[in-house]
């Protein structure tokens, strides 16, 4: 049965059986290192002459499990894993890079990935020129050197929801021998696939909706086989950044129901959107599903939907933003996202506190805006809740 040629759905999820045991989901493999039947074999599957598990850090069955579904459904050769996004984002970075060389980012990143780029690998040498406005792709043009070896974006970015073209940035990319690294953790293969437009690597944070459940942290990068063997082999054996057996387990259960999750999430998230945009106390709104969103066209033409993320501002500001989050039910105050229960936060004191307070404002990240991650309960139930924080503003 040839997988590939399936439909989104179904590539997401089925699973063969297991082999030996015929067991309908594959068994956990919650172990450390794999015996070998004699000194010859463990050197050659050393030498790499033979193929065959070693120890963990380097690969598990249960992990190449979820390794081959995620390349299936981003479209890519091979894929690895981590145990958090910021180990894929590290994992994938340092095994492209060396002294002397350049990277051009976006400024409006997930946090953490700000200051990795801006405060840690400049340790090393490396120099890094952030694009404040993404939305044109001119800017990461012009920001290109003869050392840059590395784009890295995100589209949408979080918080602020602005969309970048993947298509123009991966030639801007391959015009200077650099590659496109692309974080999807926002929209997920169900929803846009970075690798058909040119990227070089996809990275996500599986923490996220790919998992689903809110019980695992955990990455992933999917590329070329060349790309991911040279990570396997480099930033993935040395730096050792990688997951559990158990929790690449977990993660392929939540990833059987991404489909409907994210139809959910998709779903909610409009008319939460709308009835966000209609309200006297919101001041502006961030969702590329709304026809008023500068990029909603862009969305439309390289995503299939516009995912679950929308960020505010109240014309209250942050005090208003505070009343809010301080008095909403249903939603939970808390960072992270893509989980199926609604969470709501502040980017500017919470998931962005990283990013230096110039940056931030470059970025587009004003104290006033909240963030929520819209879930798959039923939408009234959001709006009544959010509804009647309002009014307390
Ligand atoms: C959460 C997140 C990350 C970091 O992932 P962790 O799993 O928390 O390490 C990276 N990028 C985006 C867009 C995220 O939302």
């Amino acid at each position: 049965m040839d997988l590939k040629n399936m439909k989104r759905e179904t590539k997401i999820t089925y699973a063969e059986p297991c082999k030996n045991t015929g067991s309908h989901i594959q068994p956990l493999y919650q172990t450390s290192t794999f015996v070998f039947d004699n000194a010859e074999q463990g050197a050659a599957r050393f030498a790499g002459e033979e193929p065959g598990y070693i120890y963990s850090r380097l690969g598990n069955p249960t992990v190449r499990c979820l390794e081959e579904k995620m390349a299936l459904l981003e479209e890519g050769e091979d894929a690895t894993v981590y145990g958090s996004g910021m180990a894929a984002v590290s994992a994938s970075i340092l095994a492209f890079v060396e002294q002397g060389d350049h990277i051009v980012a976006q400024q409006c990143l997930y946090g953490c990935t700000h200051s990795f780029l801006s405060e840690i690998i400049k340790k090393w040498g490396i120099e890094v020129t952030f694009v404040n406005d993404a939305s044109n792709p001119e800017n990461f043009k012009n920001a290109m050197r003869p050392n840059t070896k590395i784009v890295y974006i995100e589209s949408p970015a979080n918080p602020v929801m602005q969309l970048t073209d993947i298509k123009a940035c991966a030639d801007i990319a391959h015009e200077n021998n650099a590659r496109l690294i692309i974080d999807n953790t926002y929209m997920t293969p169900y929803l846009q696939r970075p690798l058909n437009l040119g990227a070089d690597i996809v990275l996500h944070s599986a923490t996220k909706y790919l998992n689903g459940h809110g019980d695992v942290v955990a990455g992933i990068l999917v590329g070329s086989k060349e790309d991911m063997d040279t990570i396997r082999m480099t930033t993935q054996k040395d730096l050792g950044g990688i997951t559990s057996p158990f929790d690449a387990w977990l993660m392929q259960r939540g990833i059987k129901t991404l489909a409907i999750r994210m139809k959910e999430h998709e779903k909610n998230a409009m008319e939460v959107a709308k009835f966000l945009e209609a309200h006297p106390k919101v001041k502006t709104i961030f969702y590329p599903g709304l026809p008023s969103h500068p990029q909603h066209q862009l969305a439309k033409e390289q995503a299939d939907g516009f995912g679950g993320m929308i960020a505010f501002e109240l014309h209250g500001g942050l005090e208003a933003g505070k009343v809010l989050m301080n008095n909403i039910e249903v939603f939970h105050l808390a960072v992270s996202l893509g989980t199926v229960d609604s969470l709501i936060q502040h980017p500017a004191s919470m998931t962005h506190s990283p990013v230096p307070e110039e940056d931030r404002r470059a970025a587009g990240i004003t104290d006033g805006l909240v963030r929520v991650s819209v879930g798959i309960e039923n939408a009234e139930d959001l709006i009544d809740a959010l509804d009647r924080a309002l009014k307390l503003v």
